[in-house]
């Protein structure tokens, strides 16, 4: 009925509104292509409905265009985040840094609001996709999603994974008395039948990717456990993205040849080099300092360190993520996230393989490569720019002073 009066009007709004869409012209001081890790000077970008239509040094700007002035700026594509958790916010006075209190606390209306005010924070300081990875408060982060697509609420495109399936009590060390309080924010699956009715109920409540944690106790997914999963999620035509905190997580989660492996702080190399061999994408979330002091891993510095240097000699695909969880007075998930610079820095990461970890090779992953990653006719227009080289010196991706996000200018220089 709703849909048989909405036509009509829609054909007449189309009929009298011919108006040529507005074109932004972006005058780029320098020009960064992240996946060859060139930079190209005077360049012009072309901007229309949302689309990036033309770039290039002699591009001529239409009568009539916005012109955005970036001559003094370096412009790249925007940043992508490869494990967000929007819809989660560890308070240390409250949780004292442990998200299963958080998950006790905050209903899924609040874990929707930490959405809202966290999608936005994250697209200001330069991201404009991530990939929600569970801990989402009952799909609320779907709904977060769901309202930027429309253009509801301001913040990045959204690719989320739901609730995370998991081997009975999930991530959360529960009593007796109360195994269900790990639910609904995992999802247990012991049997074949259960992995996939978790699959199922993911895909049919909006999950683009499944999560599932591997391990993170002593009973962890065997490596046909997994292999099944990755196989029932293919038929979906989804990704398997797998948490393993440990060196037998790590090893079974290789083996399967999942998507990604999360975290990854135990993997032994021989796994690193077994996961590159079948494909998988290593998704390395450092907690720096700053976060650490929150939810812990203070001690952990060293070994994260240390498994980043080895997947550096290994050469295993790289793509970015961040993890970040904590309300900290001062901080916005999103310089949170950048705070991740840091380690990657210090494990020896070079800015130019960093910038490709956050944006061309974190496009692949999460499958948006042929429509984001990159600043090139046909792509989206998710654009950023910063004051400063961030091929010469990572530190300059902190500093973003531009964000357009599908062609909306979501932050100018100076505000
Ligand atoms: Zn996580």
């Amino acid at each position: 009925m709703f849909r048989r009066t909405l036509l009509p009007t829609l054909a007449l709004l189309l009929s009298v509104a011919p108006a040529a869409a507005q074109v932004t012209a972006i005058r780029a001081g320098r020009l960064v292509d992240p996946e060859a890790g060139t930079v190209a000077s005077d360049q012009i970008i072309l901007v229309e409905d949302g689309m990036i239509t033309a770039v290039g040094p002699d591009v001529a700007v239409p009568a009539g265009a916005e012109v955005v002035d970036l001559s003094d700026a370096t412009v790249l594509p925007g940043l992508i985040d490869a494990h967000v958790h929007l819809c989660l916010g560890v308070r240390l006075d409250r949780d004292g840094g442990n998200y299963y209190y958080t998950s006790l606390m905050d209903p899924s209306s609040a874990r929707a609001v930490d959405g809202v005010v966290n999608a936005r924070a994250v697209l200001e300081a330069g991201f404009t996709t991530v990939r929600d990875i569970g801990n989402d408060g009952n799909y609320a982060c779907m709904a977060v999603r769901d309202a930027i697509a429309a253009k509801r609420i301001v913040g990045p495109t959204m690719i989320n994974a739901g609730r995370i399936i998991a081997p009975f009590g999930g991530q959360f060390h529960l009593q007796p008395d109360k195994p269900e309080l790990g639910e609904p924010e995992y999802f247990y699956a012991d049997t074949r039948d259960e992995m996939v009715r978790a699959i199922r109920q993911n895909v049919h409540f909006g999950a683009q990717v499944i999560k599932i944690v591997v391990d993170d106790q002593d009973y962890v997914y065997s490596i046909d456990d997994i292999r099944f999963m990755k196989e029932e999620a293919a038929r979906a035509g989804r990704s398997l993205a797998a948490h393993a905190w440990t060196a037998r997580g790590a090893h079974n989660a290789a083996a399967a040849g999942v998507t990604s492996i999360e975290h990854l702080w135990a993997i032994e190399d021989e796994d690193l080099e077994l996961a590159k061999r079948n494909g998988v994408v290593a998704v390395f979330t450092p907690f720096p300092a700053v976060e650490a002091a929150v939810v812990g891993g203070e001690d952990e510095h060293d070994q994260q360190i240390d498994r980043i240097r080895a997947a550096l000699r290994v050469g295993i695909p790289i793509a970015f993520g961040s993890d970040a969880v904590s309300e900290i007075p001062g901080h916005t998930r999103g310089t949170l996230a950048l705070a991740r610079i840091d380690m990657f820095t210090e494990a020896g990461m070079t800015p130019a393989h960093l910038l490709r970890a956050m944006t061309a090779e974190a496009a692949r992953l999460l499958g948006v490569d042929d429509a984001r990653g990159a600043i090139r006719p046909g792509l989206a227009a998710d654009i950023i720019a910063t004051p400063g080289d961030p091929l010469g010196d990572a530190q300059a991706l902190k500093s973003v002073t531009f964000v357009m996000k599908d062609g909306v200018v979501v932050r100018r220089p100076g505000r």
